[in-house]
């Protein structure tokens, strides 16, 4: 239960928060890290945690990627209440799965006059931002153009009508109002404002006749009955569309709090890829072979490292249990959590402290459970049979010359 001191009335709600990955590729560690947040956050709370596939966007769909993020996530020890693999009253938990849902929310905003629909072209809009660009400006579909754009505002009942019933594609487009302040509260960032005129119409239903991001987002997350969002803090700048879609519908929004990014290790800019391959460290939980391109990716399981060293370096990644203390069970994490103790400014990823981790973690293994898996190294790496007992020892003097 977690009590929601800054709601209309305080109330003791179930804590219900969810991992929405968008199976787009290999899961990045701070993906890994927003899961593990949540997850700690669920358990401290005697709250459910949900997982839930976001593969609206089908252009960007990449077989497999589904597959590895939920065995990365359960290497990790990071388990699910509801998912598709274990079940759950709220099902199915894949987006695509719940297609037939989408459109009757997207016509409500419609029918209320909280949305509209737009016939411009991928061609017109691209013309208007290079149009814009020339003038070093740029192009947004706001509540100024709008006015001036073809859609259901600017024409006429019949030629919507018309348009429509002859099948040109459209989008639903949502209509931010002019001219608001939106005051919003995130648990870790506390008071954010924002001012509606400079947020675009974000598209909410496509011509493919999939829900945008945002639309499916939001639905899911109310008939889900998500109490707290908890995501990275690139979705930051959605979060006023997402709050008014809320107001929209009239749901009660659930609270948000938005992590810090993992930063590279010298903290200039955003931990990618490149800087692991350049850096040689590992920015995925697991191996990774891309399906289209044939790219590796090096994972931490295969190099070697414990998935409790990999969680305990993750869960200090942007927040600190305000002691000393460093070396963290998975148990001894959902105890101390608290999103109060998450930082808001971004967290420098440090692979000489990630190396340490893992090294206090092979000290606390016992020989016995080194050498089985030096046993498996072996077997597996340089097809050797080696009997365990000798495979303890070793282990067990490695250890002591370390
Ligand atoms: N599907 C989004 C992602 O890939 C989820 C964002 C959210 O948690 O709202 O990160």
């Amino acid at each position: 239960m977690y009590f929601c001191g800054h709601n209309k009335q305080s109330i003791m709600k179930e804590v219900r928060v969810r991992f929405a990955p968008s199976p787009t590729g290999p899961l990045h560690i701070g993906g890994v890290r927003t899961a593990l947040y949540n997850y700690l956050f669920a358990k401290k709370n005697g709250g459910k945690m949900i997982l839930r596939i976001e593969d609206t966007d089908q252009t960007r769909f990449v077989p497999g990627a589904e597959q590895y993020i939920v065995e990365s996530l359960d290497w990790c020890g990071i388990k699910f209440d509801e998912s598709d693999y274990v079940g759950g009253e709220f099902g199915p938990y894949k987006q695509s799965n719940r297609k037939h849902l989408y459109k009757q929310y997207s016509d409500e905003l419609l029918a209320k006059g909280c949305a509209y629909i737009a016939f411009d072209t991928a061609e017109e809009l691209d013309k208007y931002r290079k149009e814009a660009e020339a003038n070093k400006q740029t192009f947004i579909y706001n509540c100024q153009s709008r006015k001036h754009l073809r859609n259901s505002l600017t024409m006429s009942k019949e030629e919507v009508d018309k348009l429509m019933a002859d099948g040109t594609p459209y989008t639903v487009r949502f209509m931010i109002p002019e001219d608001r302040e939106i005051v919003m509260h995130d648990l870790i960032r506390g008071e954010v404002k924002v001012q509606t005129n400079t947020l675009d119409d974000k598209v909410l239903f496509k011509s493919d006749g999939m829900p945008t991001y945002h639309l499916a987002n939001i639905v899911d997350d109310h008939l889900m009955q998500i109490s707290h969002v908890i995501r990275g803090e690139e979705w930051l700048p959605s979060m006023p569309l997402h709050v008014m879609l809320y107001e929209a519908f009239g749901w009660e929004a659930p609270q948000f709090a938005h992590l810090p990014l993992l930063l590279k290790p010298d903290g200039n800019g955003k931990l990618s890829k490149r800087d692991g391959d350049r850096l040689g460290f590992p920015v995925f939980p697991m191996y990774w072979v891309d399906p289209k391109t044939g790219d590796t990716a090096m994972g931490y399981k295969q190099s070697g490292y414990y998935p409790e060293a990999f969680i305990n370096m993750l869960a200090l990644l942007g927040w600190n249990p305000g002691t000393e203390q460093e070396i963290f069970t998975m148990d001894e994490l959902i105890q101390a959590f608290s999103l109060e103790r998450c930082s808001k400014s971004g967290a420098k990823f440090n692979v000489e402290k990630t190396k340490w981790f893992n090294h206090e973690w092979l000290m606390r293994k016992s020989n016995e459970e080194v050498g089985k898996d030096y046993q498996a190294w072996l077997k597996a790496e340089k097809g050797i049979d080696a009997p365990l007992d000798f495979a303890v020892k070793v282990a067990g003097l490695v250890k002591d010359l370390l």
